[in-house]
């Protein structure tokens, strides 16, 4: 049986699965998305991953033609449909079909699409020998231009610091923001350690406020690690003792080396793989089950 995707409220095949070339998610990346993972039959944070889909459709004024508990009961039953106990998810809704003007007014109803599938884990070497990532030149969108809170089907900002990443052969990019602090990378948040305290740049600094930096947050505070959200430059970050980077997709990945400074010892640091494997933990029973 192929995969089944939930478009506008029916479970349609793979291949059926098409929208308009009108529908200004395509036109313009008007519209919002998210990722989310469920574990072994629990959705990871849920609620919380449905919450900001609605705080940025709010934001761009699109209204989702869901409440939010239809939503997360959307995203469960296409789980259940492709019998999935381990997923990623991709939960989009556009601003739907309208002309070739960009005015939203003309699209009458948004599309909501979920589609949910085996996660497609990182290479297990990413995790034991840790990454080597670069700063690049493009900076994150001034937050008042495009707040990088609203997570937009808008991701070329994001998409070309990862083009610069991988012309010079690395896999991440961190972005600095115009001022030239450091924001976040291109699909993930920025951590790093010193001295035994956590630090991680502020909301102010115009990054996603991701929902893994959250969680790890607050496991780190629970093993009585020090945490602090603070302005760093790449001066604290080539001197850092251990640096990680925290996403949906992939989950805490340890860094080892940035714009060629070893980071520490090299290798993956302690307080990197503590927190790993309590994020692990909290994957195992902190969200929304489901069966089949
Ligand atoms: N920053 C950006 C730009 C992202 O796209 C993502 C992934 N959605 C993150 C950070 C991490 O967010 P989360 O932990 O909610 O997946």
């Amino acid at each position: 049986m192929g995969l089944k995707i939930y478009l506008d409220g029916d479970l349609v095949d793979k291949d059926a699965a098409k929208i308009s070339v009108f529908d200004h998610g395509l036109l313009y990346g008007d519209g919002v998305f998210e990722g989310i993972r469920s574990y072994n039959n629990v959705v990871f944070k849920l609620n919380e991953h449905i919450s900001r889909l609605y705080e940025s459709a709010h934001t761009i004024m699109l209204k989702i033609p869901l409440s939010k508990t239809q939503m997360s009961e959307a995203v469960i039953k296409t789980l259940q449909e492709n019998g999935l106990k381990d997923a990623y998810i991709r939960l989009i809704v556009t601003r739907g079909v309208g002309d070739l003007g960009l005015d939203p007014r003309k699209c009458r109803k948004p599309s909501v699409i979920i589609i949910a599938d085996k996660i497609v884990l990182y290479p297990e070497k990413f995790y034991e020998q840790g990454l080597k990532i670069i700063t690049v030149p493009t900076t994150r969108n001034l937050a008042e231009a495009l707040n990088p809170r609203i997570k937009s089907l808008n991701y070329l900002n994001n998409v070309l610091a990862k083009i610069e990443a991988v012309n010079a052969g690395y896999e991440e990019a961190i972005m600095l923001n115009s001022l030239g602090f450091v924001a976040e990378c291109t699909g993930d948040n920025l951590f790093i350690i010193k001295k035994g305290t956590v630090y991680t740049p502020p909301q102010s600094m115009g990054i996603l406020l991701g929902i893994t930096r959250d969680v790890v947050i607050d496991l780190a505070r629970k093993l009585h690690i020090s945490v602090k959200e603070q302005i760093l430059t790449r001066y604290e970050l080539f001197n850092a003792d251990e640096a990680f980077l925290t996403g949906t997709a992939a989950e805490i990945i340890p860094v080892v080396c940035i714009d060629g400074r070893q980071i520490g010892s090299g290798s993956p640091g302690q307080i990197s793989l503590k927190l790993l494997q309590a994020f692990k933990k909290a994957t195992e029973n902190d969200g929304t089950k489901y069966n089949f």
